[in-house]
């Protein structure tokens, strides 16, 4: 109780002894002004991370990952036929990755990924095969981009479709195809649903006109992953820049939007691709696992509802780095919804239902968190009752190395948990050192 402000206890008037937890009262703003000081802290320790990181043998290996997955997944019928274009089964890729984390580095590795294999069937396609098939990563709502790269008078703005929009071009597609309109278009568009649960450290949100966009440094082709280009600079609009970034902006982005707001001495201002409002760090939504969600734009909310419903849809859900906090209430209960029955898809009802509730009974759950125990690592995958038994077993285990993972609500996850969820605690991407892509994206059961 010692940690409770002396004015509080003025207020509060505690009789001296309490059997229950106390309750801490602090006023919201001050909440609020800490919370915002933590995202901050975690956005410039992030940005040192990325500055102090030599692309090595690790990024390489994030890189190889995703490609596989993407070569996989994709399976690229190499003719697609033209009323196929507009399956679920072609248009949605059946894996889809959740994240808690605010890093840019996973996304852009999704991107830089996509972008790889996109050049590689740009190389192989020809007239004879008519369908150019494209990967594209899909937030699970359309955004907006702007690119820092970007200049002053520039007034266009680049998109980031999401599956609607997939859907749209794969029928013009079909309609040229079949009814030989003048307006022709030859690609086909696969997506693979990337899902930033809490918010990501290059989203904004405007004050104004209530509407996200996200914030790249570049076109993703000017981007890579081996040497970092395009990914560090994500964190050029800084509030506190470093010494380092006025050197890249005043030779890298000299007369672009962003050089004129460090000019301006705002250097994390940033113009909404919507309205032109200037925004600023502190209009990047960002979740904290905490129960004080109050503070949550509800572009967060809708990015949340939009992402689970899309979800639903999927086969395999590959889960990174989280563990199901008991206090991150709003996440847990989306996930349990995973269970129930969704809204139909408007437009499609009748041709998915079928394959949809096939799907649903098998969806499957691939959890990759993090434990340095020498139980938990004995081998690669784990199910949820051995977990449980070796805690049993060994009920300090809990206690002397914590382990995070909500075992309660990972069981919600799957009516037949049993079969459909396999846990791993080598951590990613440390888990590639163990076993190959094709069986962290092939599911086999942990049992
Ligand atoms: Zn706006």
């Amino acid at each position: 109780m010692n940690d409770i402000s002396p004015l509080t206890k003025e207020l509060f008037k505690l009789p001296k002894k309490v059997n229950t937890t106390p309750l801490h009262y602090v006023r919201r703003n001050r909440i609020l002004n800490a919370l915002l000081f933590y995202k901050y802290f975690c956005y410039k320790i992030s940005k040192l991370l990325l500055h102090s990181y030599t692309p090595s043998h690790e990024s390489k290996r994030y890189l190889s990952f995703f490609l596989s997955l993407f070569n996989l997944v994709s399976k690229l019928p190499y003719q697609p036929k033209a009323q196929a274009l507009q399956n679920k089964d072609f248009v949605i890729l059946p894996i889809s990755f959740l994240t808690f984390n605010w890093d840019p580095f996973l996304p852009n590795t999704l991107l830089l990924s996509a972008n790889k294999l996109n050049k590689e069937l740009q190389k192989k396609y020809n007239e004879e095969n008519r369908v150019l098939t494209q990967v594209y990563v899909d937030f699970t709502i359309p955004l907006r981009v702007i690119r820092l790269s970007d200049k002053p008078n520039q007034n266009f703005c680049h998109y980031m479709i999401a599956t609607d929009g997939a859907y749209t071009i794969n029928e013009l597609t079909a309609k040229s195809f079949f009814e030989k309109s003048k307006l022709t278009n030859n690609i086909a568009i696969r997506s693979a649903r990337f899902f930033p649960a809490h918010g990501l450290f290059n989203i904004r949100f405007c004050p104004h006109c209530k509407q996200p966009f996200k914030v790249m440094p570049k076109k993703i082709t000017q981007m890579s992953l081996e040497n970092l280009n395009g990914i560090r600079e994500i964190f050029l609009p800084d509030p506190i820049p470093m010494e380092n970034d006025f050197k890249v902006i005043s030779t890298k982005f000299r007369n672009t939007k962003i050089f004129e707001s460090y000019l301006s001495g705002n250097p994390d201002e940033l113009q909404c691709p919507y309205c032109d409002h200037p925004t600023y760090f502190e209009d990047t939504p960002l979740s904290v696992q905490t129960i004080f969600k109050f503070d949550e734009p509800d572009f967060l909310f809708t990015l949340k509802v939009s992402g689970f419903s899309e979800f639903l849809k999927s086969d395999h859900i590959i889960i990174l780095g989280y563990s199901f906090p008991t206090d991150d209430m709003t996440n847990n209960y989306l996930l349990e919804l995973l269970k129930a029955t969704p809204a139909n898809e408007k437009g499609t009802k009748k041709k998915r239902k079928k394959g949809w509730e096939e799907e649903k009974k098998e969806m499957k759950f691939t959890i990759i968190d993090y434990s340095s125990h020498l139980l938990l690592t004995q081998k690669v995958w784990y199910g949820i009752e051995e977990i449980e038994n070796i805690l049993k077993k060994h009920p300090k285990l809990k206690e002397r190395y914590p382990i995070s993972l909500n075992l309660n609500a990972v069981k919600k996850l799957s009516p037949n948990y049993r079969n459909n969820v396999r846990i791993s605690f080598y951590g990613f991407p440390n888990i590639l050192k163990k076993v190959s892509p094709k069986s962290i994206l092939k599911f086999m059961s942990p049992n």
